[in-house]
């Protein structure tokens, strides 16, 4: 096992790497920019490293800064966490060709799944099931617009090295098409460096429900259960919950043993999550995300299971700590408390001027925020994430309401009043919403 890991990130996830590292008894390492020299992963990690000015260009993207702080501090391996250099394939072929192990799968599967036209077309060649739409990556306007008409309007055309919510284009008639391609194929040069577009059918009214899935390098591949993203606000998640209120047993254990074998068939290593709408009793595969996810204590919750040792087991060539689907327990929910405006959701970046986290029984708050603290403008809305764990679903929702009324952040302003209103909406409480949900109800508010 590694002796010391380097934390290739900020934030809560920053934090939450610390943790699992002192559980398994390894030293810590945190990088960090100028403007993050008071953070709680700075004053928690074993030794610390300034490598850069605040902007995520010139420190947390920053490889050969990175790179010479693991050197410097005699670090194994280095645990990319979520977004920054997670998913850049680039440099996990640095990590290792510098001698560290990257805790992540392979560069080449990054490079695969990155590509979400190859992903696509590879998730097929596997047998799963996919979102109906262009073969592959589409060039040119006319050619889209043939496409298009044929499956029929509604469709949605979607940046290949997309992500984070972001280059999507929906087109509901043929006149507006040739307009939004163009624009889909700017944006996405303009944001992914990389202007390959494909269309897709949007689905009217799916359930975003990814599955978890695990692999090591001694060929054991699982799949640890659904998380459901649903409640999103341009196409950007606001609170997962796993189990999903609407997925049958049988449905569940057949999309998750698709799942798991179709990356026992990759060889794939370490943590993953593939993604898929869920309409009618059918799942369509969208992505897959080569790392951890911000939503996965909604997993830890109903398994047990520590994610991010065991992405530190697999990095480290050990094999994982369980070799079938668990049994799941309870309900887990999480929000993602963003400092932002609830009203028009602007960022609020500032200081905290008073704190008090939540507590009590099947309560978890993971978050670097303290009283004093001061969230600098450069980064991330997203400050902290609250995650409830009871017997039911309904245990959880009145888990959920009393864990947010509890929560003092003051100072700045945050989403919490939102989640304390999502969380009374009839809709939400039977569990009936789709990803198209939050955005009608925000518009009658
Ligand atoms: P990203 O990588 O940017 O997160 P995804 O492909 O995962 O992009 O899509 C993000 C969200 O966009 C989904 O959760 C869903 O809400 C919406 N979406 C994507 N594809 C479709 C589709 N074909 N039909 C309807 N909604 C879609």
């Amino acid at each position: 096992m590694f002796k010391k890991i380097l934390i290739a990130n900020r934030g809560e996830i920053a934090l939450r790497i610390i943790r699992a590292c002192r559980e398994m008894g390894i030293e810590t390492v945190a990088v960090h920019s100028t403007a993050d020299s008071n953070s709680m992963a700075v004053r928690l990690a074993d030794e610390s490293v300034c490598i850069g000015p605040p902007q995520g260009k010139d420190s947390y993207l920053n490889i050969p800064a990175i790179l010479s702080a693991a050197a410097l501090t005699g670090a194994e391996a280095i645990h990319p966490g979520y977004g920054f250099l997670s998913e850049n394939a680039q440099f996990g072929r640095m990590v290792e060709e510098h001698g560290f192990a990257f805790i992540g799968p392979t560069p080449d599967h990054i490079d695969l799944m990155g590509d979400k036209v190859m992903a696509k077309q590879t998730a097929q060649s596997y047998g799963l099931p996919v979102v109906p739409g262009s073969p592959g990556g589409v060039a040119e306007p006319e050619e889209g617009l043939k496409i298009a008409k044929d499956m029929g309007f509604p469709v949605i055309i979607k940046a290949a090295s997309g992500g984070g919510g972001k280059g999507m284009q929906v087109v509901h008639d043929a006149e507006d098409f040739i307009e939004r391609f163009t624009t889909a194929r700017r944006e996405a040069k303009a944001n992914f460096g990389d202007d390959t577009v494909y269309i897709e059918k949007f689905l009217g009214n799916p359930r975003h429900i990814e599955i978890q899935v695990f692999g090591d390098t001694h060929g054991n591949a699982i799949h640890l259960g659904e998380r459901d993203c649903s409640v999103q606000r341009r196409h950007q998640k606001l609170v997962e919950e796993g189990p999903s209120p609407v997925l049958a047993d049988h449905l569940r254990a057949e999309i998750g043993e698709l799942a798991a074998e179709t990356i026992r068939k990759m060889g794939y290593r370490g943590a993953g999550t593939i993604e898929f709408l869920y309409e009618d009793e059918k799942f369509y595969f969208m992505e897959m995300n080569t790392r951890i996810q911000v939503e996965h204590p909604v997993t830890e919750m109903i398994t047990g299971i520590d994610l991010i040792a065991e992405q530190i087991r697999v990095a480290a060539g050990e094999e994982l700590s369980i070799k079938t689907a668990p049994r799941f327990r309870g309900h887990a929910i999480e929000i993602r408390i963003n400092a932002e405006d609830p009203q028009t959701f602007t960022p609020s970046p500032g200081k905290i001027t008073q704190f008090h986290a939540p507590g009590g029984l099947g309560v978890r708050f993971d978050s670097a925020i303290y009283q004093g603290y001061s969230i600098p403008p450069y980064y991330d809305s997203m400050v902290g994430k609250l995650i409830v764990h009871g017997r039911t679903r309904e245990e959880c929702i009145r888990r959920m309401r009393r864990a947010i009324r509890e929560t003092i952040v003051e100072g700045v302003k945050t989403t919490l009043p939102l989640h304390d209103w999502i969380f009374q909406q009839p809709e939400f409480v039977s569990g009936e919403y789709t990803i198209h949900w939050l955005e009608n109800k925000l518009k009658e508010r």
